[in-house]
């Protein structure tokens, strides 16, 4: 890894870090603010040379989030995805069972359960597909909703 401008990092323990530059003179060309506190890295990232630090740079990957709402039948797994909870009860049929918040980060569906990434088919609006990962929390209250047409 080379740290660039254009790229979000953090302390490994967590901490906001902005880079302000990676061409300063000498071996620690990154310089950046912690808390208002300029430190030094290598280029790479590394605090110091020997070992590994909690400041030792991370990246930040973007996060892109996208919330909608879809309308959930009995043996459909398709679902149109609504912008809002408002535009889905509109577009509901008659025979809808519920309507459920679904959460899109990375252009993965998450989990209506637990939140973590599963795999969905999108298309056109739509995606397609078990809206629940596999983990036994999330079979457990699957099963505690069923009737919702899940
Ligand atoms: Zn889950």
């Amino acid at each position: 890894m080379i740290i660039s401008m254009n790229k979000k990092y953090e302390t490994q323990d967590g901490r906001e870090v902005r880079i302000l530059c990676v061409d300063a003179e000498g071996l620690d060309s990154v310089v950046g603010l912690i808390d208002g506190v300029a430190e030094r890295w290598h280029p790479n990232g590394v605090y110091f040379d020997e070992e590994t630090s909690n400041f030792d740079l991370v990246e930040v990957k973007e996060t892109h989030t996208i919330i909608r709402w879809i309308n959930i039948y009995f043996d459909d797994e398709s679902y149109h995805l609504w912008e809002s909870r408002e535009k889905a009860d509109e577009g509901a049929r008659k025979d809808r069972v519920a309507c459920k918040q679904v959460c899109i980060m990375n252009k993965k569906c998450l989990c209506i359960f637990c939140r973590n990434p599963i795999n969905i088919k999108f298309w056109g609006g739509s995606i397609g597909g078990k809206l629940f990962c596999n983990r036994k929390e999330c079979l457990i209250k699957l099963s505690k909703s069923q009737g919702e047409g899940l």
